[in-house]
């Protein structure tokens, strides 16, 4: 198999998770000519990472992840163009900029980030590669839309786990946090390079698709196997159609108003808005006017709200916004929705998907 190295040059990778194996897949994907970068994390370079992470330096600790890794894959390849995300997959990345990307590999180390990239992936139509490292072991997988999907693969004891951090309407939940499991430089090498490499097989294209398995490593024995791996059920709440926007200029942007958006059809909303909460025991209510992942900490940082747990608390919340919205004022940016995004608007004659800028 050989590789197009004009098309690596021309190719547009998002990377989610600039830990130990996001550094690696990074450095491999820069290394292998690819041209174009979009780097997401929302985590700050902490001591801890230097000795497990090939892009970290003793200069970046204290400074955001994305940041260090850009400035040390320019180090490598001056013309490789990395566009930096700071912030989270769940809430803050928007599908059109997933549809402007070849592939995508996850990096992360939870089952919620996994099923949010998921979810992006499929509404923008794209494959991505996962992998996965905890000691000795390592995974890695390609999820191409119509043909294995994360959450089809999950089995009911990982779907219990995912519940537990799912949203769920009426709960004020609290907000997910990566775990840090132990995990090796030689780990993270081993398959981020697997990682790359399954992405740019992707890149590829036609007659070099992936194949359906997964590849498992397990080190302490030296076992390598590599299982046919599909899953896609036809009920699985993930399974949407793909949101191709429609033709024509971006004419709305994340400083619209919402006012001026709900005119074109009603905004479904992918993480719900809170405009405010009630205290199930006293009965008080707080005005929060926040996406629902922000309530926990506005409510530890107000001191209004009296200390309460959190769990104590019962939100008021949109899944979608349409005229009769009471905060019309608000931009979309403010009730959460992330830029390049795409809307799914529902309207009398049915939904229609709009880029926003
Ligand atoms: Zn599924």
């Amino acid at each position: 198999m050989e590789f197009d190295g004009g098309r690596l040059q021309d190719a547009h990778v998002m990377v989610v998770g600039c830990g130990a194996l996001g550094n690696e897949v990074l450095k491999n994907l820069v290394l292998m000519g690819v041209g174009h970068l979009v780097t997401v994390d929302f985590d700050y370079v902490e001591d801890v990472n230097l000795t497990r992470s090939v892009l970290f330096r003793a200069d970046d600790v204290g400074g955001r992840k994305v940041d260090a890794v850009r400035r040390r894959l320019l180090e490598i390849n001056p013309r490789v163009e990395v566009e930096t995300l700071f912030g989270d997959i769940s809430y803050d990345v928007g599908t059109a900029l997933v549809r402007s990307m070849d592939v995508v590999v996850g990096c992360v180390d939870s089952r919620w980030a996994r099923y949010c990239i998921q979810r992006i992936c499929i509404r923008a139509g794209r494959t991505w590669v996962d992998g996965g490292v905890l000691g000795l072991e390592g995974t890695a997988r390609v999820f191409a839309p119509g043909r294995n999907c994360y959450a089809c693969s999950l089995g009911e004891k990982g779907e219990e786990e995912l519940r537990r951090r799912m949203p769920c309407s009426g709960v004020v939940r609290r907000s997910i946090r990566a775990g840090h499991a132990p995990v090796t430089p030689l780990i993270s090498s081993i398959i981020g390079a697997v990682e790359a490499q399954e992405a740019i097989k992707v890149i590829a294209g036609a007659g070099q698709d992936t194949s359906p398995r997964m590849f498992y490593y397990e080190g302490e024995t030296l076992t390598v196997r590599t299982p046919e791996f599909g899953a896609w059920d036809d009920d699985c709440p993930l399974h949407e159609e793909e949101w191709v926007p429609e033709d024509g200029p971006v004419t709305f942007t994340v400083a619209s108003k919402v006012e001026e958006v709900v005119r074109e059809g009603e905004i479904s909303l992918s993480e719900p808005f809170v405009d405010y909460v009630i205290n199930r025991g006293t009965g008080e209510r707080y005005d929060v006017m926040v996406p629902a992942h922000r309530v926990e900490s506005v409510l530890e940082s107000d001191p209004a709200a009296g200390g309460y747990p959190t769990g104590m608390f019962r939100a008021h919340e949109y899944d979608s916004v349409g005229r009769d919205f009471p905060y019309g004022e608000l931009t979309l940016g403010e009730i959460g929705i992330p830029p390049r995004d795409i809307l799914k608007l529902k309207t009398e004659k049915g939904y229609r998907f709009i880029e926003i800028g």
